[in-house]
Order: structure tokens, then C-alpha cells, then sequence
């Protein structure tokens, strides 16, 4: 594949923009070479500025759950936008997708809608310690909550591959209230509220990890830590930006019916536009303000462009349930192909599937947090991304992100991909 254009617009933009990029993991830095200029997508297609065809299992990084520019969005972001684009005043549509997704969602009387999944877990921490009166959080290595400077402590995605889980500009004095423990390692956690009695105000996770490649969490492990915040009245923080509305209508809390205090959105939730959205029972809820003292706010937020590709998107998954068994069958299948192939070249790998969400580790023995997820070998994946690249896949440029399976993905496109994996596997 050629992408001279795609180098060209890239070494134009490195001169205006830091990188060259608006978000870092989208550089290729992990991997090398020149990222590649996307033109348009149509479902699970991507097409380049050098006109090449990919098969996107990147997907905006999960919001294109039914594929791109799937239909019945555009066409309600396009009957919205001839009525404004934003008024800063409360709108009827807000109303209606918050009424959607409290009934969607266990556990959630109402929700507050922001701009991206950062903004959405900066609030709900805050609301956290507003709602306790306590300052600590615990939050898990390899995690990613957003780039707000509590959670970039050996956080998860491009904070890893950039080598800089402690990025400079995050305060001493703000890296002390945020307290660390390793994924699914229940003693850690007992041991970090035993070491910090009656100062921890949540403990917000990922409760399927998808920033350190995809990391399902182990039997019990959820449960432990719903019953270790009821005995120290910790508020449970699980952040969905990734799981929401994709494993399950109700995301993680349905799927593998453990609750939470307070639940974070993104993605999907917005269609594909930028919306992030926060939600919990009714008393935590309306310790916000204009209710409640903890402050919180948008010029943007509850945008209607945002709101109606958002509504858009949860009536369609909302009327077709059969979507989430279909998405897992789909990624099930993608699973046992890629497996096959890689031992018959006796590459040796780990592959995690939970749901739609997928991911290679190219590391021997299971993969549970983020050491066992450091371990992977980062050179056959640079090979393995470059290799499925040139035969027109395109999968996420880090080993240490999830791959996110659309609907809009045939089970030729599967087979074409499957055959990809056996062709690079020869190479690895
Ligand atoms: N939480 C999780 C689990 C995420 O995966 C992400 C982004 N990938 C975020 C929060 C931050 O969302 P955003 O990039 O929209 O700010």
C-alpha cells in the first residue's frame, strides 16, 4: 500500500500541531512510521487520503459500535444542525436520551452529560470526594480515566506507550491523593484502605481494562471490591467510557451484575460525537450543583448536535438487543481464526475477548494486569501491526490498547482479516 499523501499531510501538520497530532497515541510513536490520513469511513471500512481501503478495528477507539456513519446517526446530526448547533439553554432532547439511558443502565436514577470520557471521570472523582468528604481515590496501574492530573499516575493507553505514566505538570500534591493498585489483586487494595483508614473516597476502575490491551477482570474480583467499599463506605467508580452501552445495554454492572456508586460514559454514548456523561443513584446525583455544592459545568455540554447522534445510536441498541450477542459471536469468531493462526506459527500469544472487546498480548501465560501486559513483546507487535497494515487492517497502533468490533464487520471481512493474521503470523 502507498501512503504518500498521508506522510506528506503528516509532515504539514508536525508543523502547526504539536506531534503533528490532537491526541498522542494517534502519532504511531509505539510502533513507527508515518500515521495514516483518514478521508472517510463507511461501516467497517476506513478510506485514506491515498485512497486504500482498510478494515477498522480502531472504530474512533469504540463510539462506532454499528459502524460509520451509520445512517439513522447522520441523518439525525443532519436534521438537528438546520435547527442550531448550540444555544446554551436547556433543550427537550436532553431529557429524552438521559430518560433512555437511566433505563438502560442498572443502578442510575439520573446522569450528567459532558463533553468527553475525561470530563466525565474528573467529575464524578470530584463528586466522590464531595459526596464523602474524603480526598483519596484508589485507582488501578494500567488504568485510563481521561487526562486529568489525578488519574495520570501510571495510567493505561498512550500514557504507557509514551513512556510517561507520571507526566510532568501533575502536582506532588495532587499525584499523594491518588493511591495505586494492581488490577485484580484484591489483598492490594484491603492493604492500600487498611494503610489509609477513613481517607479514601472511591475507588474508580475499569472494570473491563481496555487500556492495557483487554484485561477482564478475574472471577470475584469486582465483588470483592463492592463489598470492601460497603464496609468502608468507599463509593465504587466503575468507568464505562469503553464498556458502556458496548458489552451490554448496562455495560458492565448488567453483564456481570456487580453495582456501582457512580458510573462514567463516553463513546457510544455520543454517537461518535464528542460527549462523555456521568450517573448515579438520586441522592449521590443531586450533591450537584445548581442542587448540591459540588460544582460542575459546560458551555457544550448537552449539545444537541451531540445529543441527537447520541439518542440516535441507544434507540437503535435500545430496539436491537440481539446486537450484543451477535458483536460477541462475531468477535468470538475472530478469536478462534486469530488463535489458529497463530500457533500454526507458533507465535507465541495470549488473547483476552470479552464481549465485543478484543486484544492480542504477545506474551506467554494469562494476562491479568499490567505487568503481565508489559511483558508482551512489543517488537512482534510493532511487526504484527505493520504486517496486518500492508494487508489492510488496521488495528490500534499500540499494543496496549483493545481492538473494538463493530456490527458493521461481515464475517468476510472476518475471514479476510483471519487470512491477513495467517500471512503476517509467517513473518513474526
Ligand atoms: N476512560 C476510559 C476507560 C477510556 O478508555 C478513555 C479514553 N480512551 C477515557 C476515560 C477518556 O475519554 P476521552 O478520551 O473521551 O477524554
Amino acid at each position: 500500500m502507498i501512503y504518500k499523501r498521508s506522510s506528506a499531510l503528516f509532515a504539514e501538520a508536525q508543523k502547526v500541531i504539536p506531534g503533528g497530532v490532537n491526541s498522542p497515541v494517534r502519532a504511531f510513536k509505539a510502533v513507527g512510521g508515518d500515521p495514516i490520513f483518514v478521508k472517510k469511513a463507511s461501516g467497517a471500512y476506513l478510506y485514506d487520503e491515498d485512497d486504500n481501503r482498510l478494515i477498522d478495528y480502531i472504530n474512533s477507539w469504540g463510539p462506532m459500535i454499528l459502524g460509520h456513519a451509520f445512517p439513522p446517526v447522520v441523518n439525525a446530526v443532519i436534521e438537528k444542525t438546520k435547527q442550531g448547533t448550540s444555544f446554551g439553554m436547556p433543550t427537550e432532547i436532553e431529557t429524552t436520551i438521559a430518560q433512555l439511558a437511566v433505563s438502560m443502565v442498572p443502578n442510575i436514577d439520573k446522569i450528567r452529560f459532558v463533553n468527553s470520557g475525561t470530563e466525565a471521570c474528573m467529575s464524578a472523582v470530584r463528586l466522590a470526594r464531595g459526596f464523602t468528604g474524603k480526598d483519596k481515590i484508589i485507582k488501578f496501574a494500567g488504568c485510563y480515566h481521561g487526562h486529568s492530573d489525578s488519574f495520570l499516575i501510571q495510567a493505561g493507553s498512550g500514557a504507557v506507550t509514551f513512556g510517561s505514566p507520571n507526566s510532568p505538570g501533575v502536582t506532588q500534591g495532587t499525584a499523594k491523593d491518588t493511591l495505586l493498585a494492581n488490577y485484580n489483586d484484591l489483598d492490594n487494595v484491603k492493604e492500600l484502605i487498611a494503610s489509609n483508614k477513613g481517607e479514601i473516597a472511591c475507588i474508580i476502575i475499569e472494570p473491563v481494562a481496555g487500556n492495557m490491551g483487554c484485561i477482564p477482570p478475574v472471577e470475584g474480583f469486582l465483588e470483592g471490591l463492592r463489598t470492601l467499599c460497603d464496609e468502608h463506605d468507599i463509593l465504587l467508580v466503575f468507568d464505562e467510557v469503553m464498556t458502556g452501552f458496548r458489552l451490554a445495554k448496562g455495560g458492565v454492572q448488567e453483564l456481570l451484575g456487580v453495582a456501582a456508586d457512580i458510573v462514567t460514559f463516553g463513546k457510544v454514548i455520543g454517537g461518535g460525537l464528542p460527549v462523555g456523561a456521568f450517573a448515579a443513584r438520586k441522592e449521590i446525583m443531586d450533591y450537584l450543583a445548581p442542587v448540591g455544592p459540588v460544582y460542575q459545568a459546560g458551555t457544550l455540554s448537552g449539545n444537541p448536535l451531540a445529543m441527537a447522534a447520541g439518542l440516535a445510536m441507544l434507540t437503535e441498541l435500545n430496539d436491537n438487543p440481539e446486537i450484543f450477542s451477535s458483536l460477541t459471536a462475531k468477535t468470538e469468531y475472530l478469536h478462534q481464526g486469530m488463535h489458529q493462526a497463530l500457533v500454526d506459527h507458533g507465535v507465541v500469544h495470549t488473547i483476552n475477548r470479552i464481549g465485543s472487546m478484543i486484544s492480542v498480548h504477545f506474551a506467554e501465560g494469562k494476562v491479568i494486569d499490567f505487568a503481565s501486559a508489559a511483558e508482551g513483546n512489543n517488537d512482534t507487535f510493532k511487526k504484527f501491526f505493520h504486517g496486518m497494515l500492508a494487508e489492510g487492517i488496521y488495528i490500534a497502533p499500540s499494543a496496549f490498547e483493545s481492538w473494538f468490533i463493530t456490527d458493521a464487520l461481515s464475517y468476510k471481512d472476518l475471514d479476510e482479516t483471519i487470512a491477513a493474521v495467517q500471512k503476517v503470523a509467517k513473518t513474526l
